[in-house]
């Protein structure tokens, strides 16, 4: 049966065959065909587009149309085909299995004795500070209970590559949300913020930028979704230098 729903579009003329986008799909979704990315079928593409941020050549949009359903059970059956490919000519295909493991919502906790006992996991720059999964604006839900009241902080992809102690300075207690507002979908990161402004009684937003002009567009995006949305959320922006210092 088909439905208006979100699905991912591949723009021909743009799409060079590179493959990138391949494995990004969990859902095997996407496969080259005649040195072309294709959806080899509607009912596997779930339209949450982990693929996105992979295409070098802004090929993938996310578009809403009528299309089959998304079936799972025949991507469950299509991941175990593609799996038995694999092992019988040795080729790599998407490794992933049973839908994309962002999909399913994770809060981490520090307040249980059991936790409080554990190791927490460190590397030189100290403990993580994230308190939830998954960050991707696109692949959070609006309703997501880490965001219930929360101080949000809104990062652009580049900045935790940058500033280097981002987890101590910035996300201690909070929940965050991160993305490109170069590369990615502005106006599906509009309607995202707006919903997630409307739902979630966000008491705070602080958004982190780099200094490339390009970057700008997080706030633009944020500010209008705050209009969107009609609530009075404060908001702050910080802005990061490429050589990683706090610049205002
Ligand atoms: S990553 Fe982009 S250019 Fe490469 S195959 Fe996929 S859609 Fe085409
Ligand atoms: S807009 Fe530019 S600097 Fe900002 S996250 Fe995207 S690529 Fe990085």
């Amino acid at each position: 049966m088909k439905v208006l729903r979100k699905i991912i579009e591949i723009d021909d003329e743009k799409c060079d065959g590179c493959g990138n986008c391949v494995p990004s799909c969990a859902e095997g979704a996407i496969q080259i065909v005649n040195g072309k990315a294709r959806v080899i079928s509607d009912k596997y593409c779930d339209g949450l587009g982990a693929c996105l941020g992979e295409c070098p050549r802004d090929a993938l949009h996310i578009v809403e149309r009528e299309a089959e359903e998304f079936d799972e059970a025949a991507v469950h059956e299509l991941l175990k085909q593609q799996a038995q490919a694999e092992k019988s000519t040795g080729q790599r295909k998407p490794a992933m299995t049973g839908g994309c493991p962002s999909a399913a919502l994770k809060t981490f906790s520090d307040t249980s004795c059991d936790c409080a006992n554990q190791p927490r996991v460190t590397g030189s720059g100290g403990p993580s500070a994230l308190g939830h999964w998954p960050v991707q604006i696109r692949l959070v839900p609006a309703g997501a209970p880490f965001l219930k009241d929360a101080d949000l902080v809104i990062a652009a992809d580049c900045v935790p590559v940058a500033y280097p102690s981002f987890h101590r300075d910035f996300l201690a207690g909070k929940a965050v949300m991160i993305g490109c507002p170069k590369f990615d979908d502005t106006q599906g990161y509009v309607d995202k913020l707006t919903d997630v402004f409307k739902k979630s009684g966000i008491k705070s937003i602080t958004a982190v930028i780099m200094e490339v002009p390009c970057c700008s567009g997080l706030p633009h995006i944020i500010q209008k979704a705050l209009e969107n949305s009609g609530m009075d959320i404060p908001f702050s922006q910080v802005t990061i230098s490429a050589r990683g210092e706090i610049l205002s």
